[in-house]
């Protein structure tokens, strides 16, 4: 007996696993299948992305449908298209030797007609997203009232992604006496509370460790001054040459900044967030799966529901706000039984971020150091030297071998191969021989970060003092300033200090090594069409006036124009008609 058959399940299904070539079951679908085959009951699943989940719910599902019968018997509802895509396509290879087994994906950014007619054929079972499920039951194009499971799949994403009304609906359309299973990576209140709502006594199981066994995802940080991400990041894929990874970012606006830069840059890089369109995000999407792209660089939302096995490492260029996020996207490597690797940059003073995430994952980070220049070189010029060894000899070569062997003739080997080598070893080299130890000088123990001293003038104690032009008038006061000015930097709130408004602008401090950081994002920067300008101040302490120096700042733009749209006076944009902010949290002014 097969450690399959064990489990309980029937031949069909037998076969098509030995297809697959799994040999062993994972952890979760030991623990689930046996239960939801031998009765009717409800499910709380804790399983990450790549523990195997969907053919944990997917093979008892399948063994469960009636084939004979047409009707809509199994409902599966997941965050995201990509997901509903991959979940059916799983379904469709497990249940192949199912005759009559039908399953279809509906999901938005694709013809609703053309999904109704599909179902209208017969679709015993439905992968659907929430919303375009709802908008085809409301449309009558859909009956899920005979379902007999419900499968909300990664329902801690689908309550983040604001989709709780949706399944309330889309629940209420379902039948009472149904079997509810839902899985979790992890266990929000809000996805407790759809359990106590919406399930019967579940049973409830979790799954500890990643996927099939072998699966380990190690946890490195890289701590860099604020201003170094961006060069940490280059460093830290050319310090990989095989690099395939999802790079995160924490706004749309850093995505496509950080992914422009890296193809500007020579890398295969490309962005993923929600200012796409659906076909450019397919088209990402398709060439990050042929490996074409090497460094996707995504927001968590676009992100969600990537299936891509083989990814060897997640950079987090930002971490995120929530520490769940975190685990959403450590789990994007080391899936289907593969070793992976997530890497976080951090400036010193999100170290503490690092333990909350330690305690949360219950696994240690590993400082590591960003590799030096001459670190990188060395590894570059060793996979140079392996490629070189394994790439295959091309046999229409043959024939110019006399020619060739005639201009070499008085080169040797030795020669010869510093030659091949120095092909392409030179521009790394030139890039990196003279650059500077990105590494924070701060860490755990040790004292306040230096390593970004730069151009800028220090007040002395290492911060810098800035100008900006808003102030009061435009409803500001220093509290609602520093949030404003946390969230546009994607800092910390103790990274701004002594901030002071006056009637029509402002000052505020950041460390100096945050200076080209806090220059680049204000550059060119508009809140309701008004420029928002910041500038060093040269004025050390609280107040005073500005001269309005900003050295080393338009330098580093890339024919953007010059100083456009300075007068913005009628800039009202901050209060309501009370004179009061709108609203706390937003991260423009409206
Ligand atoms: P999932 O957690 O459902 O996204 O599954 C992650 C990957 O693991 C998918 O590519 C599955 O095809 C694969 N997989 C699922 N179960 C097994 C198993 N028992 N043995 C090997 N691979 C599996």
């Amino acid at each position: 007996m097969t450690p399959f058959e064990a489990l309980g399940l029937d031949q069909p299904l037998l076969h098509a696993i030995s297809d697959l070539g799994f040999e062993n079951p994972s952890e979760v679908q030991e623990k689930a299948i046996p239960i939801l085959l031998a009765k009717e009951t409800d499910l709380v699943a804790l399983a990450q992305t790549g523990t195997g989940k969907t053919a944990a719910f997917g093979f008892p599902l399948i063994q469960k449908i009636h084939v004979e019968s047409r009707t809509t018997q199994g409902l599966i509802l997941s965050p995201t298209r990509e997901l509903c895509l991959q979940i059916t396509n799983e379904i469709q290879l497990y249940s192949k030797y199912m005759k009559g087994l039908n399953t279809v994906a509906i999901y938005g950014g694709a013809s609703i007609s053309e999904q109704a007619k599909k179902i209208k054929k017969g679709a015993q079972i439905v992968v659907a997203t929430p919303g375009r499920m709802k908008d085809m039951i409301g449309r009558g194009m859909v009956d899920i009232s005979k379902i007999d499971y419900c499968i909300l799949d990664e329902a801690d994403e689908m309550l983040n992604m604001g989709f709780y009304e949706d399944i309330k609906d889309i629940l209420s359309n379902t039948p009472q006496e149904k079997s509810t299973w839902l899985f979790s990576a992890t266990m929000p209140k809000e996805v407790s509370s759809i359990a106590k709502k919406f399930m019967y006594k579940p049973h409830e199981i979790t799954v500890g460790e990643k996927n099939t066994g072998a699966t380990t995802v190690q946890h490195e940080h890289y701590v860099v001054g604020g201003r170094d991400r961006y060069p940490a990041l280059k460093r830290l894929a050319d310090a990989n040459p095989g690099i395939f990874s999802v790079v995160f970012c924490r706004t749309k606006r850093d995505t496509q900044k950080v992914a422009e830069k890296l193809i500007e840059d020579g890398y295969n890089a490309g962005a993923l967030h929600g200012d796409l369109s659906q076909n450019q995000r397919d088209l990402v999407m398709n060439a990050f799966r042929k490996k074409q792209i090497q460094m996707l660089v995504a927001t968590d939302v676009a992100a969600r529901g990537i299936d891509v096995d083989d990814i060897t490492h997640v950079i987090n260029y930002q971490l995120p706000d929530e520490i769940e996020t975190y685990t959403h996207r450590s789990g994007r490597t080391g899936r289907a039984g593969k070793s992976g690797i997530s890497m976080v940059i951090v400036t010193r003073s999100e170290l503490r971020k690092i333990k909350a995430i330690e305690k949360k994952i219950k696994q240690d980070f590993i400082e590591k150091k960003i590799p030096t220049g001459i670190e990188i070189c060395e590894i570059q010029l060793y996979h140079l030297t392996r490629s070189i060894k394994d790439t295959p000899i091309n046999e229409e070569i043959e024939g110019y071998l006399p020619a060739i062997n005639d201009v070499l003739k008085d080169v040797d080997r030795e020669e010869l191969i510093k030659k091949i080598v120095s092909v392409e070893f030179t521009r790394f080299y030139n890039y990196y021989s003279k650059t500077r130890d990105l590494n924070a000088a701060g860490s755990h123990s040790e004292g306040k970060e230096r390593s970004g001293k730069g151009n800028y003038e220090s007040t002395g104690d290492g911060s810098v003092r800035y100008f900006i032009n808003v102030g009061e008038r435009d409803g500001f006061d220093w509290m609602s300033l520093k949030d404003f000015l946390k969230e546009n930097l994607g800092l910390d709130k103790e990274d701004i200090y002594k901030v002071d408004t006056k009637d029509s602008f402002s000052f505020f401090n950041t460390d100096d090594s945050l200076t080209p950081l806090v220059l680049e994002i204000f550059t060119d920067f508009k809140v309701d069409g008004r420029f928002i300008n910041v500038e060093v101040s040269t004025k050390p302490g609280r107040g005073g006036k500005s001269k309005k120096r900003n050295r080393g700042r338009r330098d580093d733009r890339r024919g953007r124009g010059g100083s456009k749209g300075r007068n913005a006076s009628n800039f009202k944009g901050g209060k309501n008609k009370s004179g009061k902010r709108k609203n706390k949290n937003r991260k423009g002014f409206v």
